[in-house]
């Protein structure tokens, strides 16, 4: 056969194991590229964000190609999820981990020397075991699966030295191909997965960042607790969801609180016991309606793909940070919610977390120029996604799906008012904060520090009177924002920048945001079911009598209801109400196993409810 006929004919046969044992349609992006260039024996860095699919880039060549796929993970608490979900699709899957008793290791290598298993999932540390490699130099290996790959940079987030002896791979099984994938990498990130793994050679993969079905809305601060408590009651009070929040003391608070006010929320974080986190996380991968509140110690490799909402009380770290935070939203790609709440105080205190890290100058000015860019996004007047995408250098237009397409910030001249702001900074000799000098513009009498230091003889004093406080916070943040002036890391004292002295020197003019006054709320998107079905009460229904079967068998079977269906796949079913096998087939995410296993059961409840 020919090399086009076989890669035509290997293309095919990727597709069917797509439709069969998955039940999909057809490949998102560019999976089936990535798919046919690996089974092919290539090697591949691919770059995709959370949700774009990037599991099926390796289980589908291990699958097509001779051998057992060994799948490399930091993750080791997902590892069972993952393989009982495989196993739900009829894959041979099975991990190797510290969690697991020796006899089952046992098992499990000795399939994989049979070649009896079509996934292995194994930490870095399990493979780096001398007797692990010596199993691998004897057994057919289809493939390394690198996930999370980011873990081998020092640059990235998540370094683990492990990963880094995971260079050994290219050196000691030279013709197995490599498959590395994260879902985040800057571009010494990047560079660093390249030269670790051995994949120059290979090909690079970068999906297009964008989450179209995940909608962003950034607001200002007011009361953070009531506001993402009406942000999950008006929006999500039926599903599961993320509240991160920045402190340990911080988590526990809001998920007692928030089970006051009659939600399942659950806390998690670094300092809680390890057994009691991993049964938080099992809860919200396997029961509905579960509310995790977390600081970012929750997350990583998180794949349930219902999670209908992520809420941060507070601001994230950077852009990057935020992105895979909301990523984790909508991995089924259906409608989803992130919110932010956002203050100056946050800034201020993430300004601190960078000072009082013990990381090296140079890093140190760079996290800051990320807080800059997150900042510049929470005061943007331009789409959302545009920011974030053109932040990660791509292009798109206004999406319709933001707060801010939906609902435009009035923007005012805001010339005069950045300058008096601006002189009142210079005249009070750049130390204050942002309450004093508020008050200083505002020409607060009787202030007894504002007296002490003569600052109301000053001829910025008084000048702001006709703008109420919280105007003038919002301009002072929108300074910050800009990058005309900075605080002062130790004391929150606002000083001008370079950008800031030439803005008034040169007597630029400028566009501000006005920020509009407390207590407008909307709802934001419905339940995912009422943008489907609309007002139809009996598809309500019918919808709900699925999920509490899924419920049911899902309990049965110890496993989260997803693995058995996808709310997609319910939500298909409704729509197409099919009333045979045949026509079950046809329904989203329905392969063959699950139509044999699970078919007949929906077919009733659809019968009954129709
Ligand atoms: P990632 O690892 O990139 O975060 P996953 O591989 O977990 O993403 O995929 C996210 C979700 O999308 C999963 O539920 C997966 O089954 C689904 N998915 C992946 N590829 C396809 C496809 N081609 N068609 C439909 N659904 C898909
Ligand atoms: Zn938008």
């Amino acid at each position: 056969m020919s090399l086009a006929a076989r890669s035509a004919a290997q293309q095919d046969a990727a597709l069917r194991i797509l439709q069969k044992t998955y039940g999909y349609d057809h490949f998102r992006g560019e999976q089936a590229e990535i798919i046919s260039h690996v089974t092919g024996g290539g090697n591949a860095f691919v770059l995709m964000p959370t949700g774009g699919g990037k599991s099926l880039c390796y289980q589908i060549p291990s699958l097509l190609r001779e051998g057992v796929g060994v799948i490399i993970s930091p993750l080791i608490a997902l590892m069972q999820n993952q393989v009982d979900a495989l196993k739900e699709l009829g894959i041979r899957a099975a991990a190797i981990n510290s969690t697991m008793t020796g006899g089952s290791i046992v098992q499990t290598k000795e399939a994989i020397l049979r070649g009896e298993l079509d996934l292995v999932y194994v930490a870095p540390e399990r493979l780096l075991m001398d007797d692990f490699l010596g199993l691998l130099d004897e057994a057919p290996v289809a493939l390394f699966a690198i996930d999370e790959a980011h873990c081998v940079s020092q640059w990235g987030h998540d370094f683990r030295p492990h990963y880094k002896q995971l260079s050994l791979l290219a050196e000691r099984y030279p013709s197995i191909p490599r498959i590395a994938l994260t879902a985040t990498a800057d571009a010494p990130t990047r560079r660093d997965i390249l030269e670790c793994l051995g994949l120059k050679e290979g090909r690079t993969f970068i999906a297009g960042f964008d989450r179209p079905n995940i909608h962003y809305s950034i607001v200002v601060k007011d009361n953070a607790r009531q506001q993402v408590l009406s942000f999950i009651r008006d929006n999500h009070a039926e599903d599961s969801g993320i509240v991160y929040c920045l402190s340990r003391k911080t988590v526990e608070e809001t998920a007692m609180w928030l089970c006051n006010e009659g939600f399942r929320a659950l806390p998690y974080h670094a300092g809680m016991p390890g057994d009691l986190r991993a049964r938080h996380q099992e809860i919200f991968l396997k029961e509905e309606k579960v509310i995790m509140v977390a600081t970012i110690a929750f997350g990583m490799g998180i794949d349930k793909p219902d999670v209908r909402f992520v809420a941060h009380m507070n601001i994230p770290k950077n852009i990057e940070a935020y992105y895979q935070e909301t990523g984790r939203a909508g991995r089924d790609g259906l409608p989803s919610n992130a919110l932010m709440v956002y203050g100056a105080q946050d800034a201020a205190m993430q300004r601190n977390f960078i000072e009082e890290s013990n990381a090296p100058d140079q890093q140190k000015r760079i996290e800051h120029q990320k807080l800059n860019a997150l900042l510049g996004l929470c005061e943007a007047a331009s789409c959302r996604r545009q920011v974030i995408l053109d932040y990660f250098g791509d292009a798109c237009a206004p999406c319709g799906n933001c707060d801010t397409c939906q609902n435009p910030p009035q923007t005012f001249d805001g010339t005069v008012v950045a300058q008096k702001a601006l002189s009142c900074i210079y005249r009070t000799g750049q130390r204050f904060g942002v309450n004093y000098l508020i008050d200083v513009l505002m020409g607060k009498e009787d202030d007894a520090r504002i007296n002490q230091n003569g600052h109301d003889k000053i001829s910025t004093f008084g000048i702001g009177k006709d703008f109420a406080k919280s105007e003038w916070q919002g301009v002072f943040r929108q300074l910050v924002a800009l990058n005309l002036i900075a605080p002062d890391a130790e004391h929150g004292g606002l000083a001008m920048t370079p950008q800031g002295q030439a803005f008034l020197k040169e007597k630029k003019t400028l566009a501000l945001r006005r920020h509009e006054g407390r207590g407008r709320k909307k709802a934001l998107r419905k339940e995912a079911a009422r943008a489907a079905f609309g007002e139809n009460e009996a598809d309500h229904a019918l919808f709900a009598a699925l999920k509490e079967k899924r419920m049911e068998l899902a309990r049965t079977q110890g496993v989260p209801p997803y693995y058995i269906f996808a709310d997609k796949t319910l939500r298909d079913m409704v729509l197409m109400k099919p009333d045979s096998m045949d026509s079950m087939a046809l329904v989203h995410g329905i392969g063959e196993r699950k139509l044999e296993k699970y078919g007949r059961i929906f077919l009733e409840i659809i019968a009954e409810n129709v």
